[in-house]
């Protein structure tokens, strides 16, 4: 694991957006104004809005699902505060089912080539490999990121099975 990042050194960072609940669509794009709004990051790309089958409990929506490219100066730590206070600005309150349907949920996915294995927080992300509604939009922005300790997305994302996900929006 590498040390914080001293503040005022900016690095990329890749986050996740979800939403299945009141607006998806909307709640999506109100995520990424919010990021953008953030003093201490720049949201350099924004996927293209996929739609994919929900992953956890099937009687629920469909997610919308995108990713923003950024640059950051803030600690991943500060950053995921930042996110979780977007996802609560959008009304999102504590869901009762794990992977439940949601408002809002922002994912801190690589902060530069750190590795973060914390209390309540873990760089990258988990899953990441085996989602296609992360790797896809993260393909678009980046698709010779290499994942710290997973590889390279368009490589991982080359060895998923054809899922059900559905662009739904030009690129940004
Ligand atoms: P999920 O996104 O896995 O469906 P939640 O959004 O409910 O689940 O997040 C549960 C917890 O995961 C959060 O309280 C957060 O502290 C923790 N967490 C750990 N690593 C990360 C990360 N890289 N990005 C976002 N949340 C994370
Ligand atoms: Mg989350």
């Amino acid at each position: 694991m590498k040390p914080p990042a001293p503040p005022g050194c900016w690095q990329p960072a890749y986050i996740g957006v979800g939403s299945n609940l009141r607006d998806p669509l909307q709640q999506v794009q109100n995520a990424f104004e919010s990021l953008s709004a953030l003093p201490e990051v720049r949201v350099v790309r924004r996927s293209r809005l996929y739609r994919s089958p929900p992953m956890g409990p099937p009687d629920q929506p469909d997610y919308v699902n995108a990713v923003a490219a950024v640059l950051t100066r803030s600690p991943a730590r500060m950053l995921l505060e930042a996110l979780k206070s977007i996802e609560r600005a959008q009304g999102r309150e504590a869901e009762p089912v794990r992977w439940g349907p949601r408002i809002i949920d922002l994912d801190l996915l690589v902060y530069g080539l750190h590795h973060v294995d914390e209390a309540g927080l873990t760089v990258p992300h988990r899953g990441i490999a085996e989602r296609d509604f992360v790797l896809r939009p993260l393909a678009d922005v980046s698709p010779l990121l290499e994942v710290p300790g997973l590889g390279r997305v368009s490589t991982l994302l080359a060895r998923l099975p054809a899922g059900a996900l559905q662009v739904i929006d030009g690129a940004h």
